[in-house]
């Protein structure tokens, strides 16, 4: 495929091959961009802003809708698309494809709801005869940056409240997974999105991470990734806006009087989904001691019936990590655990770069499957038998993206609630929970902002003030 550059689909000499993790088969190749593209990309970037700041509300909300309704039209093709560069099943690379339609439709919605308020002036001495308001103006040029995992929502996250906001924008979406990115691209474009508004720059983050980043031009960057690309890019962004969606490790605590089948069921999918490689994805299980045994015996059970293999098969539950190497990574983890005293109830095998679904216990504090994020399809079950000890335990780590809880325990669960340090709390279901609409983002080392549109918008706005002097009022 080719990239999208200052109103053109173009190629490179020197290609990035995208390959399925699942049999190393060669996809498609994308062009790979060097600085002097990026450079080209900022500058048609600020050529864009000029058209997309002046137009219309109700152009950019049908453009969002025509989008998402192109989306949808093909919305098998976008899931093989998912499936096949990434690590999902093709099951839930539909369900991917399915929330980028809502992700763009709420886009469009929500673009109609950008508003300022009066200024009561009056309210201070030297507010007399001032009359005035504020508006919710576009930032400017948004760099967008994307990871592998959900390679079409994430973008949807980023170039639609970009376009409902007026900006103009930038995708850098992961080498690994670039096509899911560039068909969006072109959904747009064939929505009737004027040229020069959207640019598409396909090129490894360590050769053209930089140039783009540190920019002065663009006037926000909305990244989504790892913490250390993350910190790497604060460190050099300079005065811009810097929206940040991290990594976690999230945990979840399951209670006495829990609905134990559904907590060991809703889990289970959120420790494997995506093969574990989700930003939300269930890493660490405190579960009351009264129930410890018989929660695991249930977890156990039903990971042990995951069927895992090639993606594209409508039986598979769990596809490959993201390559062999990512595997390896996580297998050497597991390893170590065990070394250090960990038990592996079921799993911990790998072939290429499919490691087996597994679940750990009695794993090591300082053990990195349990401080660091896996971000890869292991879990660990550790017993509590208070409620205190399970939050301090629960908070423990560097992250604070999403948490959970199971109880029937109302005031449990409000103690619980407030006293986690995350962005979200789901109470009696999975962490890995996510309405694509509402505000979505992290504490601590997950990140700075929300996404989740009318948030992302507020983030790619900025207020504007109008104000009047008026002598004879
Ligand atoms: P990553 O390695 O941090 O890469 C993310 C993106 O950043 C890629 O497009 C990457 O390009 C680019 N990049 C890397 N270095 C850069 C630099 N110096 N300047 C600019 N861009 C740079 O993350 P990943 O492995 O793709 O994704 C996994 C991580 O994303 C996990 O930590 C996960 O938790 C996090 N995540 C967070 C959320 C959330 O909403 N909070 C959602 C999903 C994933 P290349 O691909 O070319 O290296």
């Amino acid at each position: 495929m080719k990239m999208l550059l200052g109103g053109q689909w173009v190629e490179r000499e020197k290609k990035i091959e995208v390959r399925d993790p699942f049999d190393d088969s060669l996809i498609d190749t994308v062009p790979r961009a060097d600085a002097a593209d990026a450079d080209a990309a900022v500058a048609a970037a600020v050529k864009g802003f000029d058209v997309s700041r002046k137009m219309s509300v109700h152009d950019r909300a049908r453009i969002l809708f025509k989008t998402a309704g192109i989306v949808e039209s093909r919305l098998e093709e976008f899931a093989l698309t998912i499936a096949r560069e990434g690590s999902k099943t093709i099951r839930e690379a539909r369900k991917e494809a399915r929330r980028c339609v809502n992700t763009l439709t709420a886009s469009a919605e929500e673009s109609k709801r950008i508003q300022g308020e009066t200024i009561p002036f009056g309210s201070f001495p030297g507010g007399e005869k001032r009359r005035g308001y504020y508006e919710r103006v576009p930032v400017g040029v948004v760099l967008a940056v994307t990871p592998f995992n959900d390679p079409l929502n994430l973008a949807a996250h980023k170039l639609g409240p970009a376009v409902a906001a007026g900006n103009s924008v930038i995708l850098k979406p992961a080498t690994v997974t670039p096509l899911s990115g560039i068909k969006l691209v072109e959904a747009f474009m064939e929505a009737g999105l004027p040229e020069l508004v959207m640019q598409v720059l396909t090129g490894h983050g360590g050769e053209i991470g930089d140039a783009l980043v540190a920019d002065p031009r663009p006037r926000m960057i909305s990244f989504t990734g790892g913490v250390e690309a993350g910190r790497r890019i604060t460190q050099i962004a300079g005065l811009k806006k810097i929206g940040m969606e991290l990594g976690s490790n999230s945990p979840v605590i399951v209670w006495k009087d829990a609905d134990l089948e559904w907590a060991a069921e809703t889990c289970v999918s959120g420790a494997f989904w995506a093969a574990g490689q989700n930003c939300i994805g269930v890493q660490r299980l405190y579960v009351h001691r009264d129930v410890y045994e018989p929660f695991k015996k249930r977890f156990v059970e039903i990971t042990k019936g995951y069927k895992i293999g090639d993606k594209l098969k409508e039986e598979t539950d769990m596809g490959p990590m993201i390559s062999e190497g990512e595997a390896k990574r996580l297998e050497g983890w597991v390893r170590e655990a065990v070394k250090a005293g960990a038990r592996v109830l079921t799993g911990g095998r790998r072939t290429g770069a499919l490691l087996e679904p597994t679940v750990l216990e009695n794993v090591p504090r300082n053990a990195k499957i349990h401080a660091e994020e896996v971000f890869g399809p292991t879990v660990n079950l550790y017993p509590v038998d208070d409620a205190d000890r399970a939050l301090a335990e629960a908070n423990s780590i560097d992250y604070g993206l999403h948490a959970a809880l199971f109880t029937r325990d109302v005031d449990l669960a409000f103690k619980l609630a407030y006293g986690l340090e995350c962005g979200g709390v789901m109470i009696n279901d999975s962490t890995d929970y996510r309405l694509d609409s509402m505000p979505f983002g992290g504490v601590k080392n997950s990140g700075l902002g929300r996404e989740g549109i009318k948030f992302a918008l507020q983030e790619m706005t900025e207020p504007k003030v109008i104000c009047w002097y008026l002598p004879k009022s």
